[in-house]
């Protein structure tokens, strides 16, 4: 009887202890809504500004996501994270590089470009989010062209050039990289920029951006509150928001983390992002198929990060890609029969909804609450050095979903 209650003792206060130091990771991982069935988006990022044949890219994208259906009929969403400008390159070569000049998709220019997005959401395979209006910002990159030669010719050579092409740093649109470590740009002057481009968005497209994918994941707390205020209502994050650029030019995060649903002073809900599937850096299928089953295993939806990159370059490369992505969808396809494809904004709905999609079980959630403790390498230690393994493996055996069926 003594063993037994020094035992009950030593597993609640064991249990209590391990909840304090890990509350924040405990409240979370139960905030989180899980989901009861695999969900899969391909994220692909730069789209907009820039050549124009990547009109004719877009358009090998649509017809291969076309051939892919789920149980529901539902195709593949890449969702294309949109940059509605970059440098009037020939007016800028016409003032000398000094003065900078923007031409946007509403240009006839790039009305290829934007069509050929148009075509995508018709056909239902891509779904528009707000990148940026250009994917750096402006007063930087004319700042640093002052010295630069590369940064000249880029903004003055003819045609559209790419964005991605520009050095990391410049590339983050919400802060003052002119030097570094980066220092914050004023308020109000990001705020502005932040309704216009949601106004330009709105103006190109005929409908406004439900979700903002910020560059290179750099904003701040004035930029999403321009964005919530113009109707933006999901912002796609890593998990972190980074806030400045380092004297390396690295981007630093700030304190502030996030999981799936989780919401912002102003309302926008967040979308995690943490999967990372780039052909063109050696990304597999596989490494994507083992993404989507771990996250499935914890209840969370599967983000694939596929940039523009990825599908521009020679025809080489670009076959490899979408090769990849094929055997990607036939992977997931065949081995997930209750999979879902939905577009981001979609996704976000169901959380805020709590739709059938979201598990409601009390027992359920618990049973994905330890599964998505388990990852946490530090505290699963600690529950083997505990012996709290024991109490948790026996209540992950009881709340597993399958004894619940029929009890909800
Ligand atoms: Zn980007």
């Amino acid at each position: 009887m003594i063993v037994m209650g020094a035992a009950l003792v030593w597993v609640v206060g064991t249990c209590a202890l391990l909840a304090f130091v890990y509350r924040r990771a405990f409240a979370d991982a139960w905030a989180e809504p899980v989901l009861r069935v695999p969900v899969l988006i391909l994220e692909s990022d730069d789209w907009g500004y820039g050549p124009v044949e990547q009109a004719q890219r877009l358009d090998r994208v649509v017809e291969l996501l076309a051939r892919f259906r789920d149980s529901r009929g539902s195709h593949p969403v890449m969702t294309l994270g949109v940059v509605l400008g970059g440098p009037d390159t020939d007016r800028i070569r016409a003032n000398g590089c000094r003065t900078y000049h923007r031409v946007t998709l509403a240009d006839p220019r790039l009305t290829t470009v934007r069509d050929a997005m148009l075509r995508g959401v018709a056909r239902g395979v891509f779904a528009l989010q707000l990148h940026g209006m250009e994917h750096y910002w402006p007063a930087c990159l004319m700042h640093a062209a002052l010295t630069d030669e590369k940064l000249r010719d880029w903004l003055t050579r003819s045609g559209f050039p790419c964005t991605e092409a520009l050095p990391s740093p410049l590339q983050s649109r919400w802060i003052d990289v002119s030097t570094l470590p980066s220092k914050p740009l004023p308020v109000d002057q990001v705020a502005a920029a932040a309704a216009e481009e949601i106004a330009a968005f709105t103006e190109v497209f005929g409908a406004s951006p439900k979700v903002v994918v910020p560059a290179t994941f750099v904003w701040t707390d004035a930029v999403e509150s321009a964005w919530a205020d113009a109707g933006a209502r999901v912002v796609v994050t890593p998990g972190l928001r980074n806030e400045s650029r380092d004297a390396e030019g690295r981007v630093v995060p700030g304190e502030h983390s996030y999981f799936n649903a989780a919401t912002g002073p102003r309302g926008v809900l967040y979308i995690v992002r943490d999967c990372y599937f780039e052909p063109s850096l050696g990304h597999t299928h596989r490494s994507a198929i083992q993404a989507l089953q771990c996250n499935t295993r914890i209840g969370r939806p599967t983000l694939l990060e596929i940039h523009r990159v990825n599908f521009i370059e020679e025809e080489r490369p670009t076959q490899h890609a979408l090769e990849e992505v094929t055997r990607l969808l036939d992977a997931a396809c065949a081995q997930f029969s209750d999979l879902q494809f939905m577009d981001t904004a979609a996704l976000a709905q169901h959380y805020r909804d709590r739709s059938e999609l979201v598990e409601t079980r009390i027992g359920a959630r618990i049973h994905f609450l330890l599964r998505r403790l388990a990852k946490i390498s530090r505290l699963r230690k600690l529950a083997w050095a505990t012996f709290i393994i024991l109490p948790a493996w026996l209540a992950y055996l009881v709340t597993r979903p399958a004894a619940l069926q029929g009890s909800r």
